[in-house]
């Protein structure tokens, strides 16, 4: 039984969760972007941080997006992670448009198909790392398949032995290690990851990419990453820099 035969005429499965799942109707890439526009606020005072950007993402692909603070990246990852909306032009979700996607749906699909890595890891103190990566799974929907384990995950980024602690006792790499952990336990296609090493001395960071690296792989997402770093942009399949809300060179 597939995803495609219960979608057809099931109201739950509205949204993202249908026809993607059948290999034939997939496109390669999970993000297709064209004349993306993101503007803030009206009239004089009006910033317009995502410019018209074309961008596709492909499947297991890793993306390095640079440039200095203030140039539209974390807007740009905001809008791709459905975290908010274009004011303008079209952004394909594993070929779908999401602007025909209600709020709920667009809900939906974060939850189900979007992993996300901040620089300030965004955990909840007073859970446990366990609690804390089981917390995706407790908005769990029918259209998330086969969650992976909290438990064996938290083993997999090195944090065996402290899953009972809360993120106050963990040291900044390990705070992120429970993030990630987190962002892929509902097996998402894709990872967004803003500046993930920006809190990290330099030794965590790179083990922290390390493991980004690697997980791409076990876990075949896309991985998007926006940094400051050279040496964690190096490491992509591909590298774009943002200036003004758009790319340059
Ligand atoms: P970066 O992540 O590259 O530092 P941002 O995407 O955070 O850049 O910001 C791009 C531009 O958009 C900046 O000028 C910023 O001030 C503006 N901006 C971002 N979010 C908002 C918002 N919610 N309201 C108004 N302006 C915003
Ligand atoms: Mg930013």
């Amino acid at each position: 039984m597939t995803e495609s035969q219960n979608s057809a005429g099931s109201t739950e499965r509205v949204g993202m969760a249908g026809d993607q799942n059948s290999p034939d109707s997939r496109p390669s890439n999970v993000v297709a972007l064209s004349a993306l526009t993101r503007r803030f606020g009206e009239g004089a005072g009006a910033v317009t941080a995502v410019d018209s950007i074309d961008f596709q993402l492909d499947r297991g692909e890793f993306v390095a997006i640079c440039g200095e603070s203030g140039s539209g990246k974390s807007t740009l990852l905001q809008i791709i992670g459905c975290l908010d909306r274009p004011t303008s032009g079209e952004y394909l979700l594993d070929g779908r448009p999401v602007d025909q996607l209600t709020d709920r749906e667009l809900a939906k699909v974060r939850n189900s198909k979007i992993g996300f890595v901040f620089q300030s890891f965004h955990l909840l103190n007073d859970r446990t790392a366990l609690e804390n990566v089981r917390l995706p799974l407790e908005y769990r929907r029918s259209d998330i398949e086969e969650p992976k384990d909290p438990k064996a995950m938290l083993e997999r980024v090195g944090l065996g032995d402290r899953i009972d602690h809360r993120p106050p006792q963990l040291s900044g790499g390990e705070q992120q290690r429970v993030a990630i952990a987190r962002a892929l336990v509902k097996r998402p296609s894709m990872l967004l990851c803003d500046e993930p090493t920006g809190n990290l001395d330099s030794r965590n960071g790179r083990e922290i990419l390390q493991l980004l690296e690697e997980l791409r792989v076990e876990e075949g997402v896309s991985l998007l990453l926006v940094t400051h770093s050279d040496l964690v942009a190096e490491r992509a399949d591909r590298r774009l820099t943002m200036h003004d809300g758009r790319w340059v060179e």
